[in-house]
């Protein structure tokens, strides 16, 4: 065998490879744009989507907006404005840290980054395309539009789904985001002709007018609340009750400290406390948001940050355990349910 030199990939393709782990479909564009915009402080996100997600992809949000020189910056690698030293690696407060999101989908689509900061007196634009930042209109806010996303990379195209299938997992991370932030308004064309609206909702006794929309009416109508403390660590939320199970996990909403979290230890503290009424196959409903100090959990474990790594495990699956039997067998009249208010 001949042995070959070494050499440093160009950057083109380093960011392809980055992309193969955070860009796995459209959804996963979607999450990583509306992401941003929540970090930017965005009160309302418009949400355009063309042919499933493969033609185009555009989030448009009224945050903080992106200083004209650090447009091109913010497509370049490991560039971010969330963090600056390896401590604050032990509390990451924001859902963005790694800057990977934006160079990894520019390396592989079309992307166009518009925005304005309320102090400049026009927007600026930059292409992943183009080198240069050009003048642009835009109104204070960040736009992003991810035109024809693999058309370099076919291989990749070809294991994208039906358009069905792409629709359905971008409507799952809508519903994700929008359950993550009840103060934030979304606006979403999905399909043709169909507009999602949800407004942004401030009075918590109205939340249940979104999970209504996101989870059923049915869920809402029987669904408990429960809100518990233990030291610093705050769980409340809504479980679907014994008889509300499901075939599916697509009432399975749960978030740590405001983030989307997929977990094996809180699913089976979930599991846990429905005991044998839960058939096998059968699944819980149920939304649930977690908070406790940001050095109590890791969330730098994957580059979809979907996973995390508790300090305490025990302490938190106990916790959930614990309160979700509470609400559950507690008798109906007992229970404040902010569904029915
Ligand atoms: P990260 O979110 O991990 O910092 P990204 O690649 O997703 O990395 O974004 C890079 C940077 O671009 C962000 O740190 C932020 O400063 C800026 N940015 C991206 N999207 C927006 C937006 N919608 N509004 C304001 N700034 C943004
Ligand atoms: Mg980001």
């Amino acid at each position: 065998m001949i042995s070959q030199r070494i050499h440093a990939l160009p950057l083109h393709l380093a960011n392809q490879i980055a992309a193969g782990e955070v860009v796995e479909r459209p959804a996963s564009v979607l999450k990583e744009l509306i992401e941003n915009s929540i970090d930017a402080g965005a009160t309302q996100i418009d949400i355009t989507i063309e042919g499933a997600g493969n033609q185009l992809i555009k989030v448009s949000d009224n945050g903080n907006g992106i200083h004209p020189d650090d447009l091109a910056l913010a497509l370049s690698r490991h560039a971010t404005s969330k963090i600056h030293s390896s401590e604050q690696l032990s509390h990451i407060d924001s859902l963005g840290f790694r800057g990977e999101a934006l160079p990894s989908i520019a390396s592989v689509s079309r992307l166009t980054l518009a925005s304005k900061q309320p102090d400049q007196d026009c927007g600026w634009q930059v292409s992943s395309d183009v080198e240069t930042v050009e003048p642009t209109a835009h109104p204070d806010g960040t736009t992003v539009s991810v035109a024809e996303l693999f058309f370099n990379l076919p291989a990749r195209r070809r294991f994208l789904r039906s358009d069905k299938t792409e629709l359905n997992h971008l409507t799952t991370t809508l519903n994700r985001l929008a359950l993550s932030r009840f103060d934030v308004g979304f606006s979403a064309q999905l399909a043709d002709q169909t507009t999602l609206k949800l407004p942004a909702i401030t009075d918590p006794k109205l939340f249940y007018q979104r999970i209504a929309r996101i989870c059923g009416q049915a869920f809402v109508r029987q669904a408990r609340y429960l809100e518990q403390q233990f030291e610093a660590i705050h769980l409340h939320g809504w479980v679907g009750n014994f008889a509300a199970h499901r075939a599916q996990t697509d009432v399975q909403y749960f978030f740590i400290n405001g983030r989307v979290i997929k977990d094996r230890i809180i699913n089976h503290a979930i599991r846990q406390a429905y005991g044998d009424a839960l058939p096998a196959g059968r699944q819980a409903a149920y939304v649930l948001y977690l908070t406790l100090p940001l050095d109590r959990v890791d969330v730098n474990v994957h580059p979809t940050k979907h996973e995390v790594r508790f300090r305490d495990a025990r302490l938190v699956h106990g916790l959930i355990t614990r309160a979700v039997q509470e609400a559950l067998t507690q008798d109906e009249h007992g229970v404040v349910s902010q569904s029915e208010l």
